[in-house]
């Protein structure tokens, strides 16, 4: 478990660094904004513990731009203790807000509170979000898609590892089995793709391509 810590106050950001290190988390901190997108793009971070004042972008910023393209883990620590203040933390995306001083121990535990909820999907690290129309990848970036895409992947996913036929492919998107369909499914998995790795260079989408058969989407640990 990595969590990004981002605090502008040199000693507390140290104080968090080694006391949840003593609970078994792998921690790296930032001071501000820039350093939290160093951080993200440099590490695979599980959780971000938020401070909201911030030089530069303020927290509260920060927390909607990244709740914007993911559904990372984050937990707001702050001196701002006003319920309005608190509304608009929940408003911006945080999954808790806690306001300063917090005890380390409770913090270490909200951390794993937080992990637990994003581990929800054990069998596979991608994850369909119906809700939102969305694929989640397993860099925990949200991936918009439309009705289409979402009955392709839903399908895929459900038989992770097998060969889907074109034919099964066609029938979820309401096409009858035609040759004539069949670069219509191509475009349709190759824009996919394309969406995927613009979105989360890191993980490229794992449907492979069978040749005159279909599709199949296959994930490292055949999970
Ligand atoms: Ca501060």
């Amino acid at each position: 478990m990595h969590v990004l810590v981002v605090e502008d106050e040199p000693k507390l950001l140290e104080n968090l660094i080694i006391g949840l290190g003593h609970y078994g988390f792998e921690v790296t901190g930032a001071s501000d904004g820039v350093g939290l997108d160093a951080a993200l793009v440099e590490k695979k971070i599980d959780v971000i513990v938020l401070d909201l004042g911030l030089p530069g972008e303020d927290g509260v910023e920060i927390a909607q731009r990244i709740r914007a393209q993911s559904t990372i883990g984050l937990i707001i620590v702050t001196s701002r203790g006003l319920i309005e203040d608190r509304i608009i933390g929940y408003e911006a995306g945080a999954d808790l807000y806690f306001v300063k001083p917090i005890d380390i121990g409770e913090l270490a535990a909200a951390i794993r509170s937080v992990e637990r909820r994003l581990a929800q999907s054990p069998g596979s690290p991608w994850q369909l979000e119906i809700e939102s129309s969305s694929l989640i990848t397993p860099g925990k970036i949200r991936v918009r898609l439309n009705s289409q895409e979402i009955s392709v992947l839903k399908l895929l996913l459900s038989k992770i590892g097998e060969d889907i036929g074109r034919t099964e492919l066609l029938a979820v998107l309401g096409l009858p089995d035609d040759i004539s369909f069949y670069s219509r499914l191509e475009v349709l998995i190759s824009r996919l793709r394309t969406k995927v790795v613009k979105s989360d260079p890191a993980f490229p989408l794992p449907i492979q391509t069978r040749y005159s058969r279909g599709y199949a989407f296959v994930t490292e640990s055949g999970a």
